[in-house]
């Protein structure tokens, strides 16, 4: 997995940046997913961060309600925006805890000698 990569559900969505995002019938967009090829498209017109991760967080909720099996019908876009951009303040505001929470707190370090053998491999608990 890249950085621009998001598992979800069995799924690994691509985010890939565009100049140009537009939807089916051709309307211009700041972001997009398409749950076939599991891809989101940002738009590069996203230049402020925070909007930038309220619209990823948007795309990732539409790939979220389809690997759910979720079927909201016509309502979907609606109940995404809303519940979007509850969830990218609830993520904002919490981080902190939220990486603490999900941090496994374990690292794993690798001694290696001069030609990349593996010396010692050890797990550490902070
Ligand atoms: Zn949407």
């Amino acid at each position: 997995m890249s950085n621009d990569d998001f598992k979800i559900g069995h799924h690994t969505y691509k985010v890939e940046e565009k100049d140009l995002v537009k939807s089916e019938h051709n309307d211009l967009l700041f972001g997009k997913c398409d749950s076939q090829s599991k891809t989101i498209e940002l738009s590069t017109d996203l230049k402020h961060q925070e909007f930038k991760n309220e619209v990823l967080v948007h795309e990732l909720l539409h790939a979220a309600v389809y690997e759910s099996s979720i079927d909201l019908g016509e309502e979907e876009e609606q109940v995404v925006d809303a519940l979007g951009k509850t969830l990218h303040g609830f993520l904002k505001d919490n981080i902190d805890v939220l990486s603490e929470m999900y941090d496994s707190g374990e690292e794993t370090i690798e001694v290696r000698g001069d030609v990349g053998e593996l010396i010692s491999k050890e797990r550490v608990i902070h």
